[in-house]
């Protein structure tokens, strides 16, 4: 026996009420909010020395007998992406994810802009995983092992019962509780069974087909008899899609996210997110196009985006990807209004979400507001108003910053010259001051591993030093290089471009390193030291191959308008060979010689004449797994001293205003080129 909503408002709120030994406490919704809020209320109340009946209603629960989870069949539309954060409170809450769900683990997030790809190291300390939320993709050997299907294992254990149903509607029953009407998932006509609890968690998300309209679903519709003002939260489209690989494919990737915020100008793409999963690679897509895409234009979209130049480049040749599993789902973006009423709360992404990013951790902190609140503020209306609404609204309050800073973001890494600007100053920065002094570095680690609060990115964003930084360390410099590209003759066309700056920690590291590898002991302190390195998806022995077109002038990968290399004497890596560094003007010209050469690793030449005569030039390939390895270049010279007054005061001169800088801009371009010239033709 139900009663309408006008008779439920006519009852008093159980204002006072909370859950006694024994309630019942009904979850509609088995996906991350669900089966946190189950975990986190039963323990709870069994703090309070209570008891709960807790059930669950997951309309995707297969609870086969074959596998030992009750599995979610399926997937939640999600790409699994596990947030630093979510992993310590997993963690704190004893929640350990066992290694069959792990698909990844990232050691770098790469954030790409249209000038430069910029490599965020995962901070010591921190853990970046990937999971699948489901049974999806469907030939994976491990599927009924699964993020979700783990969470509601956990909660099963804290003592709740799971019951694969799909709920129909709620409504108030004569005693003032609310019942839970529920059926066989798929048959809406069928028969239907009905749950009365003292409390209704509603955790349903926004996905109960993907990409569904929040207006007219059926569920949705029902959900306003029971709370009359309750209005939908604000959805966006995306289109999310498993990619497969042959087998070892994507092993280039392994260890790394990768966001993109631009598309093209038929692509509107306003975010974008690439996460290998072993064979398996997510892809999620936002923007204009993706708003405006009908259903069957999904494929089409996701070829489009694997054909950009800056999408192809990061996709390892051969990799042969093909959908196994593509849909359009929605994303909450803004809070729902009217989420709670006596005895019934919302939870999860029905009500709110962290904007773009981290939606799993916002479930748990959801969940987490509404269990405490019904442990220790009470059921009803008044009390959830008091102990849990305010913390959605301060939740959504904090998404409104986050538009602020997703746009801004999006309009630098988009935009050449901006994005150019940026990519300079957190260069310098990692070039010039200690890791915890960065903060640019530490502002895009924030947005992109989603490690704080919106406001407080935005407010990191809007620091005089920030600004600082941009200007001094990013568009000065900037306007500086793209000066001395254009003396040089240096052009990008068809080449990628990437970071080739060391940080200032690994500079000092490397550097010793290669001084004893190489066994020379003076230079411990020259006057002029500088070390670029780049990642090369290829093994030692070609890019030692490569290394050997070092003086092959025009025909190498090292050719500018003013500086010619040109091997003088003996063969390619051949002991003895001496190459001349043919500069203009004249008088800064110089040999060098290959002094040393051990094994595939290194290739030292030492400077035999000119301004720079005893200076070490060293090319160091460490090897990064089987087939890739970083290749860097160490060079480290005095300057003359000379030997009367005249000379010295010259040399001084030249010491103080050598332009150091252009030997970055030549050697950042000799790289990439090289690299380029290598992962082309890898054999
Ligand atoms: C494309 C995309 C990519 C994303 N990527 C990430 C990411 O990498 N990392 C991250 O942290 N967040 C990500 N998110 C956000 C994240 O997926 C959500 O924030 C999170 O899943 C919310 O959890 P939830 O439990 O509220 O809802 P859901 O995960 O949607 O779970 C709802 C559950 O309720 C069940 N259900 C629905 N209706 C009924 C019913 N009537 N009866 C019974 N059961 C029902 C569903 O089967 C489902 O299991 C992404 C979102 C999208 C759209």
């Amino acid at each position: 026996m139900t009663i309408s909503p006008a008779e439920r408002a006519r009852q008093p709120d159980s204002r006072s009420v909370f859950l006694q030994d024994g309630a019942t406490l009904a979850v509609v919704g088995g996906g991350p909010a669900g089966a946190f809020f189950a975990i986190l209320a039963a323990r709870k109340a069994r703090a309070l020395g209570k008891a709960l009946d807790l059930v669950i209603i997951e309309k995707n629960s297969g609870g086969r007998d074959s596998c030992p989870a009750h599995t979610i069949e399926g997937c939640n539309y999600c790409a699994g992406g596990i947030s630093p954060n979510l992993f310590d409170i997993l963690n704190q809450n004893g929640i350990h994810l066992p290694e069959e769900i792990i698909e990844g683990k990232a050691e770098s997030v790469i954030v790409h802009g249209d000038w430069k790809s910029l490599e965020l190291p995962v901070p010591k300390g921190r853990t970046m995983l990937s999971v699948f939320r489901g049974t999806r993709p469907q030939n994976r050997p491990s599927r009924y092992e699964n993020f979700d299907a783990f969470l509601l294992d956990q909660a099963v254990n804290e003592g709740a019962r799971l019951i694969c149903g799909e709920a129909r509607d709620i409504s108030y029953g004569k005693s003032g509780k609310p019942a839970v009407r529920y059926g066989e998932p798929s048959r809406p006509g069928g028969e239907s069974k009905t749950i009365e609890a003292d409390f209704v968690a509603v955790a349903s998300g926004v996905n109960q087909t993907p990409g569904m309209n929040l207006a007219t679903d059926p569920f949705f519709r029902a959900l306003k008899g029971a709370l009359p003002g309750f209005r939908p939260p604000k959805v966006r489209r995306a289109l999310i899609c498993e990619m497969q690989a042959e087998e070892e494919a994507l092993r280039h990737l392994k260890a790394e996210v990768h966001f993109v915020q631009y598309g093209s100008r038929d692509l509107r793409i306003e975010m974008s997110s690439l996460i290998p999963k072993g064979r398996w690679i997510t892809i999620v897509l936002l923007g204009p196009s993706v708003d405006a895409a009908q259903p069957s234009d999904r494929l089409a979209i996701i070829e489009r985006f694997l054909e950009l130049p800056h999408i192809k480049r990061l996709i390892p040749r051969g990799a042969r990807l093909r959908p196994v599993c593509l849909c359009f789902p929605n994303m909450t973006v803004k809070r729902a209004r009217g989420f709670l009423g006596d005895r019934i709360a919302l939870v999860g992404d029905i009500v709110v979400s962290r904007l773009y990013k981290d939606g799993i951790f916002s479930a748990y902190t959801t969940a987490e507001a509404l269990s405490d609140c019904l442990l220790n503020e009470g059921i009803g209306r008044s009390a959830l108003m008091k102990g849990y609404a305010p913390f959605i609204r301060r939740f959504d309050r904090d998404n409104r910053f986050g538009e602020v800073v997703f746009t801004l973001s999006r309009l630098t890494f988009s935009r050449p010259v901006l994005s150019r600007i940026v990519y300079q100053a957190v260069l310098t920065e990692l070039k010039s001051k200690a890791r915890n002094k960065r903060r640019l570095v530490n502002v895009l680690w924030k947005i992109a591993g989603g490690d704080d609060s919106y406001s407080k990115i935005l407010w990191a964003m809007a620091q005089p030093a920030a600004i600082w930084t941009i200007f001094w360390g990013g568009a000065l410099m900037t306007f500086r290089n793209a000066l001395a590209e254009r003396l040089f003759g240096l052009r990008w066309q068809g080449i990628g471009r990437y970071q080739t700056g060391v940080a200032m920690e690994d500079f000092e590291e490397k550097r010793q390193s290669f001084l004893r590898a190489l066994e020379v002991s003076s230079l411990q302190r020259p006057e002029f030291a500088r070390m670029y390195s780049i990642r090369i998806k290829a093994g030692r022995a070609r890019v030692l191959q490569e290394l050997g077109r070092f003086g092959d002038g025009e025909n190498g990968f090292f050719s500018t308008r003013r500086v010619v290399v040109r091997r003088i004497s003996g063969a390619a890596n051949e002991l003895g060979s001496t190459v001349l560094y043919d500069v203009s003007p004249r008088f800064l010209s110089f040999r060098m010689a290959l002094e040393k050469i051990v094994g595939t690793r290194f290739l030292m030449y030492r400077v035999l004449d000119g301004f720079a005569r005893d200076g070490i030039f060293v090319f160091g390939i460490d090897p990064i797994g089987e087939d890739a390895c970083s290749l860097s270049i160490y060079v480290a010279f005095d300057f003359p001293r000379g030997t009367n007054a005249l000379p010295r005061s010259f040399w001084r001169l030249f010491r103080l205003f050598f332009p150091g800088f252009v030997h970055d801009v030549i050697w950042n371009h000799s790289l990439c080129r090289l690299k380029h010239l290598v992962e082309v033709n890898p054999e």
